[in-house]
């Protein structure tokens, strides 16, 4: 028999798709607890199920009412009470952040229980620095605010860690050649699931290889830091003119001199040249 669990919120990670990714500790937490506060009920069930767990579960994300929310800091106050997402961890591009600030608010226990994170498992799969990254959970979907989201990533001196969808993911390497030109990125898919792969390259080749290949299920897309900046692969005059399409040469200059880290003063003699 395990030891009851002292009242509180736990947040307990789930497997990304391999169930043997489930820690110990998560199963005896979620056997252990009151209820199980949850993105999905039928996909939470399912895993239950699997680990041949009966609970009581209550849906919640962060849209839930307050209603709902301060339901569950009632019995998070009382009893032990685990929060899960569909998959991976709880608060990393899922629900729980207004739930956990709000027990914390309110004194109750928090514990959090490590397990599996896309982001983390696609990091350490990816080649790529890993002693500095930035995680920027899912980029926009329209192309200019995701091109704007990616130049003001473009000097942070770490590895960039996004969440993407298949559907969306050439879109994505062309946005990140033309706003992060000359850097190494790795595309992570299927994390821990059958057809599990991790692909390195420039996003030309990759746009390439997923044409003929078009990828299917999740993917975590990672960009190296700028000091591993490729010059050889980097197209100045193509960078230069998409910027001088709507600003000045110098301006032109600037821009590429911040994405590519190449001498400001020679792409300004170029974009002379180009205009
Ligand atoms: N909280 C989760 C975590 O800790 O990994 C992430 C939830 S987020 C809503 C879902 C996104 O995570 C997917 O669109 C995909 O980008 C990424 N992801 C989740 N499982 C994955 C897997 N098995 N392989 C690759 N990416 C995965």
């Amino acid at each position: 028999m395990d030891a009851p669990l002292s009242p509180g919120l736990y947040i307990v990670a789930t497997p990304i798709g391999n169930l043997g990714d489930i820690t110990l500790r998560a199963i005896t937490t979620l056997r252990g607890v009151a209820a199980v506060a949850c993105e999905d009920t039928r996909v939470t069930g399912k895993l239950l199920n699997h680990l041949g767990i009966k609970q009581r579960m209550i849906r919640y994300d962060d849209h839930a009412s307050t209603e709902t929310r301060d339901y569950l800091l009632a019995l998070a106050a009382e009893q032990p009470l685990a929060l899960v997402s569909d998959a991976g961890t709880p608060l990393i591009s899922d629900p729980g952040y207004k739930l956990v600030r709000a027990a914390r608010e309110a004194g109750i226990a928090v514990t959090s229980l490590p397990g599996p994170s896309a982001a983390i498992v696609g990091l350490t799969l990816s080649g790529l620095p890993s002693d500095r990254f930035l995680f920027a959970g899912f980029l926009p979907a329209k192309d200019k605010a995701r091109g704007d989201a990616l130049a003001a990533l473009a000097a942070v001196p770490a590895t960039l860690v996004f969440y993407e969808t298949a559907p969306r993911l050439a879109d994505c390497l062309a946005a990140i050649s033309q706003h992060l030109p000359g850097r190494e990125v790795a595309v992570a898919r299927e994390l821990t699931k059958r057809f599990e792969e991790c692909r390195s390259g420039q996003p030309a080749e990759l746009i390439a290889h997923y044409s003929a290949h078009p990828p299917k299920g999740e993917i975590v897309l990672m960009v190296g830091p700028p000091g591993e900046v490729d010059q050889a692969a980097v197209d100045v005059d193509a960078l230069l003119q998409a910027e001088l399409a709507h600003a000045k040469a110098s301006q032109a200059a600037a821009a590429v001199a911040k994405a590519t880290g190449l001498d400001r003063k020679v792409l300004y003699a170029r974009a002379l040249e180009l205009k």
